[in-house]
């Protein structure tokens, strides 16, 4: 049985979180979700996308990637 907010944030690509600059602490800029799949060409990979982030301010650009469940 699901109840309320707390199970949904689970669902892990909608969510949306809010990251800071590691150089400048300004909040960045969601860019893009990649799916490892396009990218390896179908190999197998300890992860199964990545998202791009873009500083506004210093425009540092980073990548996180997103470990498969
Ligand atoms: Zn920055």
């Amino acid at each position: 049985m699901r109840h309320g907010a707390d199970l949904d944030s689970l669902d892990g690509r909608q969510q949306q979180q809010r990251f800071t600059c590691w150089h400048c602490g300004t909040e960045l800029i969601w860019g893009n979700d990649f799916d490892m799949e396009d990218i390896n060409d179908g190999e197998e990979s300890d992860y199964d996308f990545y998202s791009t982030f873009t500083c506004p301010k210093c425009e540092s650009y980073t990548e996180v990637f997103h470990k498969c469940q």
